[in-house]
C-alpha cells in the first residue's frame, strides 16, 4: 500500500483537473484493505477511484482518495458453453476485454474502448453499442465501509439500470468494489443491435469474428469521440432522459427528426446528444471547454481547464437545452 500525502489528481482523471487531496492511497491487494479500516481512513472524507474516467472534480479533495490497484484474472468454472472469471476491481477495463477476445469468449467485445477499471464497471452498468455489463456480470464481491462486513451480491440483486446500480445509488460511497464475477459464452454470439455497428460491419466486409466485431466497434468510436490523450473528456456527459410518451408527442410536433427508443409500454428514451444538438450547441465552446464537434454528448477540456468552468459551462448546456425542449439533462458523469 503507497500513501502519498497532498497529490495531485491531474494523472487521475481522463478530465486532466489539477486538484490536490489530502492523502492519496493505492491499494495493490486486497488484504490492505484492513489497513484502511485500522488507520480510520474512513472515518472522514474518502473517494474510491478507479481510472477517473466518469469523474469531474470541482475542487481540491480534502479527504482520502483510495485507487484500486488489485490485479488478476481468475477462471473459476468453465463448460462447453461459458466460463466464469473473477476478475479483480484494479485491472483495467481494456486489459480484460482483450483477455476475452483472445480466449474467444464473448460477451463484453461491443464495451471495447471503454476507458476504467473492472471494479466501475458496475457502478454505472457501463454500456455501448447495444450492450450493457450487466448482461455479462455474474456477481459483484466487496466490502461495505459502514459495517466493515463483506458482501456478495448476484446480479439481480445489484438493481442495475441504464447508467445506474445499488452502487451509485443507495449504496453509493458505501461499498468498495473489490471482485467481478463475469459470465461468458463460449459459442458465438454477437450483439448487431446497434445500427452504426452494422454499417461498419458491411463497410469492411470482414467475417463476423470477435474481433472484427470489436474492430468495428473501436472504428466507429474513434470517429466520434475525443482522443484522452489529447483533450480531457469523461465520455458522454450526460444520460440520455427517459421521458413519457406524451412528451415525446410534443416534442415529435416541434421536431419532427425527434429520435427514440422504446423503454417500457409508457416510456422512451430521448437521445441527449441529439436535444444539444437541436439548441444548436454541437461545437460550442467558451474558452477551455466545449461540446465535442463530432459528438455532442461530449463535454471537453480543451486545455488547463478548471472543474468550476466545466461545470459553469454544463449547467449552461442543460439551461438552454431546457429552454428549448423543457427537458432538464442530468449528468452521467459523478460530480464531486
Ligand atoms: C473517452 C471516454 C469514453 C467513454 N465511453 C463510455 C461508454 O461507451 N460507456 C460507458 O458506460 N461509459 C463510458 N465512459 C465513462 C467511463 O469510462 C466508465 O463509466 C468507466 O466504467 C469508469 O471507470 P473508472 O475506473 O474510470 O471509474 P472512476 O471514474 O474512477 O469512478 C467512477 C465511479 O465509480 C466509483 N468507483 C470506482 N471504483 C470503485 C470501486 N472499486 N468500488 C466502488 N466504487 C467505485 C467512483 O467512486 C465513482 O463514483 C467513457 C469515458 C471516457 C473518458
Amino acid at each position: 500500500m503507497r500513501i502519498h500525502e497532498h497529490f495531485s489528481l491531474l494523472n487521475y482523471n481522463t478530465f486532466k483537473i489539477d486538484v490536490l487531496c489530502n492523502q492519496f492511497v493505492e491499494i495493490e491487494n486486497d488484504s490492505e484493505m484492513d489497513i484502511l479500516f485500522e488507520k480510520n481512513f474512513f472515518d472522514d472524507n474518502y473517494l474510491i477511484i478507479g481510472g477517473g474516467s466518469n469523474i469531474l472534480f470541482t475542487r481540491p479533495f480534502e479527504g482520502t482518495v483510495v485507487k484500486m490497484m488489485t490485479k488478476g484474472i481468475e477462471l473459476v468454472d468453465a463448460s462447453d458453453d461459458c466460463v466464469v472469471l473473477d476478475v479483480s476491481a484494479g485491472v483495467e477495463w481494456a486489459d480484460f476485454v482483450d483477455y476475452c477476445i483472445g480466449n474467444q469468449y464473448y460477451g463484453v467485445e461491443n464495451l471495447i474502448g471503454i476507458p476504467g477499471l473492472v471494479g466501475s464497471a458496475p457502478v454505472q452498468n457501463i454500456g455501448a453499442y447495444g450492450a450493457e455489463v450487466k448482461d455479462v456480470i455474474d456477481s459483484v464481491r466487496g466490502i461495505r465501509i459502514s459495517t466493515r462486513t463483506p458482501f456478495a451480491f448476484a446480479r439481480s440483486e445489484c438493481d442495475f439500470g441504464y447508467r445506474q446500480s445499488v452502487f451509485k445509488t443507495i449504496l453509493k460511497n458505501d461499498a468498495i468494489i473489490t471482485h467481478v464475477r463475469f459470465k461468458l459464452s463460449r459459442i458465438p454470439k454477437f450483439n448487431l443491435s446497434y445500427q452504426g455497428l452494422q454499417r461498419e460491419l458491411e463497410k469492411s466486409n470482414v467475417p463476423l469474428t470477435l474481433s472484427s466485431v470489436a474492430d468495428a466497434v473501436i472504428a466507429v468510436r474513434n470517429s466520434k469521440l475525443p482522443d484522452i490523450r489529447k483533450y480531457g473528456c469523461a465520455g458522454s456527459f450526460f444520460k440520455n432522459p427517459i421521458v413519457p410518451h406524451a412528451v415525446l408527442t410534443e416534442l415529435s410536433a416541434k421536431f419532427p427528426k425527434i429520435v427514440s427508443y422504446p423503454v417500457d409500454d409508457s416510456h422512451v428514451k430521448l437521445a441527449a446528444g441529439q436535444l444539444i444538438d437541436l439548441a444548436g450547441l454541437k461545437g460550442w465552446r467558451e474558452g477551455n471547454v466545449g461540446v465535442w464537434p463530432l459528438q455532442a454528448l461530449v463535454i471537453v477540456n480543451y486545455e488547463g481547464a478548471t472543474g468550476r468552468e466545466i461545470c459553469n459551462f454544463y449547467a449552461a448546456v442543460q439551461q438552454k437545452v431546457y429552454s428549448l425542449t423543457g427537458i432538464w439533462l442530468e449528468p452521467e458523469v459523478n460530480v464531486i
